[in-house]
């Protein structure tokens, strides 16, 4: 019945109502079934898929589906392992064997021709809905531009082989449903939603005019969800549960300056150790963690006295820092920068930070060898369509210091022990990173061997023949 509570229901059973007819009783009682299962499905979820039709972009899902004659990278191994063959039953991988047995009646079968088959890669630093949008059109576009581009972009991401991204910071909830719900192609997201910043923090793009804010009315950043902005403990907190709230895996707490925010210098810092433990303790009541984003090192020593559990960034590291992160095993997500030609274009402030975050690149890559941090990669591509191509390049940079194996590892295995820190908020269940029983299906058929040539993943349009996410085949040139 259609409920209003007590205290309405001088509104529905007054004189002459007909709310207790037959017909509209069995109206009602559909109606009541249809809303309680789409609550029940999830008010978000069901607001998307819900009203969406039951169409995927990518091919049909084949239940079962079998990739044989592989050489087998399976995320952790330096070696190949030769004459295997995968079977996939749904999204997740059913067994991985050598023996040559005969597919099930019902399998289709991708004869792979011993090429090489690796798990899909992962991204664990990727802004979803700003890669491929100069930050013009974001700071004063319609959303309706933002959202295409970054459609365009997300079926890009996957076709360069990138399954997983780690999004630290983009309104992207409601664009990872449509993913998850098969509306659009892309990779599966670890969103963060909004990152959290004080006032003149990285990720505070008010306008002039909106400082300081009109009695409490948001900037435009913050109403589309790109960025929030708490001055007090209280305020931290509830933006923290508001990611939370929207289905953030994890949360991203600014605690300084950043490159691409001209009025935010990489010298300062944000919050103090007594804030970021706030946030990082309603994290952890959620069952997940908070990742900081911090240049300088003692905002990166603060975040770690405060409990983070993972650092983005860290250019400017010294060897105390890193020292202090290794003892702590405190996770380091960050982005190998070394050129121009990694980012789009900068200027003033954020071109000289930009010089500065190249000449820390080769140091802080000399530290993590040295003091053995854990150590997560990203691309953290920004504002262009033309820097989104190079996102398999940003990853072959790590050659400078990693050997082929250990940088295809970074990609697969290493980066999914950062994701799984998510924990019980983990929206993706089971294992990735990693080709083995029981795992789920994200992955590739290089043509070649990238243990040998790593510079494969830089031409993935040539050089990857088949590209698998979620038990679903995306590309198949074989
Ligand atoms: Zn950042
Ligand atoms: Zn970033």
């Amino acid at each position: 019945m259609i409920r209003l509570g007590t205290k309405y229901q001088h509104l529905v059973h007054g004189t002459g109502c007909g709310c207790l007819s037959p017909v509209l009783q069995q109206a009602s009682r559909r109606l009541d079934e249809f809303s309680r299962r789409s609550f029940l499905a999830g008010l978000g979820a069901a607001a998307v898929t819900g009203m969406m039709p039951g169409r995927s972009f990518a091919q049909a899902p084949a239940s079962k589906l079998l990739l044989s004659k592989v050489r087998l990278f399976d995320g952790k191994s330096d070696k190949l392992r030769a004459g295997v063959q995968v079977l996939i039953e749904g999204n997740r991988i059913a067994s991985v064997d050598a023996t040559n047995s005969a597919p099930p009646s019902d399998a289709t079968v991708i004869d792979c021709g011993d090429r090489v088959l690796m798990p899909g890669m992962i991204d664990a630093h990727w802004h979803t809905l700003y890669a491929a949008v100069p930050l013009a059109v974001i700071a004063t576009g319609d959303p309706g531009f933002v959202f295409s581009a970054s459609t365009a972009e997300a079926e890009r991401t996957l076709m360069r082989g990138f399954t997983t991204v780690r999004d630290l910071g983009s309104p992207v909830f409601s664009f990872k449903q449509a993913i998850d719900s098969g509306v659009i192609p892309g990779p599966r997201i670890f969103p963060s939603g909004a990152m959290i910043t004080t006032s003149g923090g990285h990720g505070d793009l008010r306008m002039p005019s909106e400082i300081p804010p009109d009695s409490g009315r948001l900037s435009v950043s913050e109403l589309v969800g790109a960025a929030a902005i708490a001055d007090s403990v209280g305020d931290l907190k509830q933006r923290v549960r508001e990611q939370l709230l929207q289905g953030a895996s994890q949360v991203k707490i600014v605690g300084g300056g950043g490159v691409s925010s001209p009025r935010s210098p990489l010298d300062m810092s944000t919050f103090s150790e007594e804030e970021l433990r706030a946030a990082i303790d309603v994290a952890r009541d959620w069952n997940t963690y908070a990742t900081v984003h911090a240049y300088a090192p003692n905002t990166v020593q603060r975040a770690v006295a405060a409990g983070a559990a993972c650092i983005e960034h860290a250019h400017l590291m010294d060897e105390e820092t890193a020292r202090i992160m290794a003892d702590k095993e405190v996770w380091l997500s960050t982005q190998p920068f070394l050129s121009t030609e990694d980012v789009a274009q900068q200027t003033g402030p954020s071109a000289e930070r930009m010089l500065q975050v190249f000449a820390g690149t080769p140091r802080i890559y000399e530290l993590v060898r040295k003091h053995g941090i854990k150590t997560a990669w990203g691309s953290d591509v920004l504002f262009s369509p033309e820097i989104t191509p190079r996102q398999g390049i940003m990853l072959t940079h790590l050659s400078n210091w990693y050997t082929n194996a250990e940088t295809l590892r970074v990609a697969t295995s290493v980066n999914a022990e950062l994701l799984a820190l998510s924990n019980l908020r983990n929206p993706y269940p089971g294992k990735l990173g990693i080709i083995e029983e029981g795992a789920l299906a994200d992955m590739l058929v290089v043509d070649g061997n990238p243990l040998e040539d790593i510079r494969l993943i830089e031409d993935p349009g040539k050089n990857l023949a088949v590209i698998v996410k979620d038990g679903k085949v995306h590309k198949n040139t074989l």
